[in-house]
């Protein structure tokens, strides 16, 4: 999951960028206006956590033109601004949730998980995949029974699999969800990662994980 934090306070937006990664979200920061518009026009995000009041704009009018121009992921406004009429007007330009600073990390995380699932096809806090098991809410994943160590982006990486177990995923689509930029994308990044994946992640029934498909991507089997 790749989320995008507009914020310009350095200490604040350091301390949400660090919970996020924490949780194994891939994440981009954006300080201002210009950047957060650039960060959104380049790469797909799952979500966007928005500050108000920027020093090159207002994040009010930066919503407004992504909900123009067809952005349909959530956005939560993480404002100073908070009084029922700020909260309204942001609910109204687009936002999904508008959450009052000051904030605790841990709401932030669970509204922020919340308006993810309401997006995504898929509604469980669980996901299994033949015996395999990812309880995404406690972050952690299990392989019969087992609990498996994964490092944060071979977790993050497991979980855009789990999430489509059966589709064939391409390698530019991981590479999108997994890595916070497109320098990565074409380097062989990806394969180191999902072989040590498949070293880590051993079905009892010997059966691979992971099938390649050649010149396009990976599939969970
Ligand atoms: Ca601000």
């Amino acid at each position: 999951m790749k989320i995008l934090v507009v914020e310009d306070q350095e200490r604040l937006g350091q301390f949400v960028v660090q919970a996020l990664r924490e949780r194994s979200y891939t994440v981009s920061w954006a300080q201002n206006c210009t950047r957060a518009r650039d960060e959104l026009a380049q790469s797909p995000y799952d979500a966007v956590i928005l500050d108000l009041g920027l020093p090159d704009g207002d994040g009010l009018d930066l919503l407004a033109q992504w909900r123009q121009t067809g952005f349909n992921e959530p956005v939560l406004i993480l404002s100073a601004r908070d009084t029922v009429d700020d909260r309204v007007k942001g609910l109204n330009v687009g936002a999904d949730d508008y959450l009052p600073k000051p904030f605790s990390v841990e709401e932030l995380v669970a509204r922020l998980r919340s308006l993810m699932r309401r997006q995504s096809s898929v509604k469980q806090t669980v996901l299994e995949h033949r015996g395999l098991k990812m309880d995404l809410l406690r972050h952690t994943v299990q392989v019969d029974g087992q609990a498996l160590e994964l490092t944060s982006r071979e977790y993050a990486l497991l979980e855009v699999f789990m999430q489509n177990a059966g589709r064939i995923l391409t390698r530019t689509l991981i590479s999108e969800k997994i890595w916070a930029s497109h320098y990565d994308v074409d380097t062989n990044l990806l394969d180191v990662y999902m072989s040590r994946l498949r070293q880590k992640v051993v079905m009892a029934d010997g059966r691979p994980l992971f099938k390649t498909v050649r010149g396009v991507g990976y599939q969970l089997v």
